[in-house]
């Protein structure tokens, strides 16, 4: 009986459509298919195909710019919010019409919260919903108590370092970028408000971090709404291995060059590669790949770096030829197959959000390097609160230089610190693996989400 009312919970889950969102959102997906709910992802034209996952239906919603997405609108953050929110909003109504007409109608929407209007969509529809942030609810915290005007913007110099509840006194240095200078990013900082909007209609909240990882700041994030944690949302087999094959998140907007980063590995000692990669997004200014660069070179250490094709000819002239010995320089890879394998010793990162779970649930070493945003204080966390990595001091013109980085990849890399560093990461890779596994704190509120809607319906 149990098991029949699993089968007809169905959920459709939307992710905002950037490979940071699709991982998490559509690694959740899996969780709920592996307690027997029927699970189905709702995403744009231009990304459906770069989707697949065993035991998850993909269905194609539109956003307006259903050839090339975001890019087709000259990086206009404004138009593309617009336009997804009025085409998305109706062929997502469509979509849940279309499975009203089949032995599994939808029964609850989980949507990515860069979209409150799906909860609308979802309560016009007579639909559970539930959202799903997927930064660490240090940010949620920033950003909730901002809609809620209990942070004024800006913040003045005399209120530095900020002391929020929950959270760990905040200095400039480590303020997301929009909360630092708001009149700079405003489609950003408005999205990043709206997600608060409707929130106490929505009937679960889900957050992408774990209780243990962040328990001082989920205790000040709940005062404000009923969070759930439930990640990390990072494939089974690097953590609990419940959810058999599942190796990879399944959706790649690039191709990985798998072979060639595996083979290359291959003969390299344990720990001994640093892995370079700055994520899906950011483009950093040519002079800070070129500090990088050299650093490496510098260091003498062997590398593997991600570089996306648009970053290239930021590279010194002839580098590739001067380190080829030393260092493989690739447009995309598998991460998490590099971050789990034996030669990695160390993760150079921009510190997004789910590069920094997987730093944690994997037990990599960090030297952040983060650009802007959400990652400023995901940095913070890294280097003070969790202590798996070091932070290199930027100069006056925000560039880490290259003897502040060749310095940092050394405490990672070598010496007592680096034990200790080495000794923290592996404890948060347990505890980690602790959060999801039967029992967990976060399979715990996954269970508890299900069993409610198998309840409801
Ligand atoms: N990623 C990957 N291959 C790469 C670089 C990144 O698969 O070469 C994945 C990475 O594992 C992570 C996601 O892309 O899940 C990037 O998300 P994150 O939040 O770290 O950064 P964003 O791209 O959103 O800035």
């Amino acid at each position: 009986m149990a098991e029949q009312r699993q089968n007809n919970v169905h959920v459709l889950v939307l992710p905002y459509p950037a490979q940071g969102h699709i991982n998490p959102l559509l690694q959740f997906a899996k969780r709920l298919a592996s307690k027997g709910v029927k699970a189905t992802v709702a995403t744009t034209h231009y990304t459906a195909n770069s989707i697949n996952a065993p035991n998850i239906t993909i269905e194609a919603i539109s956003d307006g710019f259903d050839q090339a997405g975001f890019a087709q609108t000259n990086n206009n953050m404004q138009l593309f919010l617009a336009s997804f929110r009025t085409n998305g909003s109706r062929t997502l109504s469509l979509l849940i019409k279309k499975h009203q007409q089949t032995p599994s109608p939808v029964t609850c929407i989980v949507y990515d919260s860069f979209f409150p209007w799906a909860l609308d969509v979802a309560k016009q529809n007579g639909l559970y919903g539930a959202a799903f942030f997927t930064n660490s609810a240090a940010v949620c915290n920033i950003f909730c108590r901002i809609h809620h005007g209990f942070l004024q913007l800006p913040v003045k110099t005399e209120d530095l370092p900020l002391r929020l509840p929950g959270l760990p006194p905040l200095d400039s240095r480590s303020l997301p970028s929009f909360v630092k200078f708001p009149e700079s990013y405003p489609a950003y900082m408005a999205m990043k408000l709206s997600q608060f909007s409707n929130l106490n209609n929505a009937d679960w909240i889900f957050v992408n971090t774990f209780q243990a990882l962040e328990s001082e700041v989920v205790k000040g994030l709940t005062e404000l709404f009923p969070a759930k944690m439930i990640g990390p949302m990072v494939p089974s087999s690097y953590l609990d291995g419940r959810i058999k094959g599942d190796k990879g998140y399944g959706a790649s907007l690039w191709k990985p060059l798998a072979e060639e980063c595996s083979n290359w590995l291959e003969a390299k000692a344990p720990q001994s590669v640093v892995y370079i990669s700055f994520g899906s997004m950011v483009s950093l200014t040519a002079e800070q790949v070129e500090e990088v660069a050299w650093g490496l070179k510098e260091s003498g250490v062997s590398f593997l770096w991600v570089l996306r094709e648009s970053e290239h000819g930021k590279l010194p002239l002839g580098y590739r030829e001067l380190v080829k010995d030393k260092g493989l320089i690739v447009t995309w890879c598998n991460q998490l197959e590099l971050l789990a394998h034996q030669a990695t010793g160390c993760f150079v990162t921009h510190c997004g959000w789910n590069s920094t779970l997987e730093s944690l649930s994997l037990g990599v070493p960090v030297v952040c390097l983060p650009q802007w945003a959400d990652q400023l204080p995901d940095a913070k966390f890294l280097d003070e609160i969790w202590d798996v990595g070091v932070w290199p001091k930027e100069d006056e013109k925000g560039i880490v230089r290259k003897q502040e980085f060749v310095k940092s990849l050394k405490v990672v890399m070598e010496g007592e610190r680096s034990r200790e560093i080495r000794r923290n990461a592996h404890k948060w890779k347990k505890l980690a693996r602790e959060a999801v596994a039967e029992g967990g704190s976060s399979d715990n509120h996954i269970n508890q989400f299900v069993n409610h809607l198998m309840n409801l319906i």
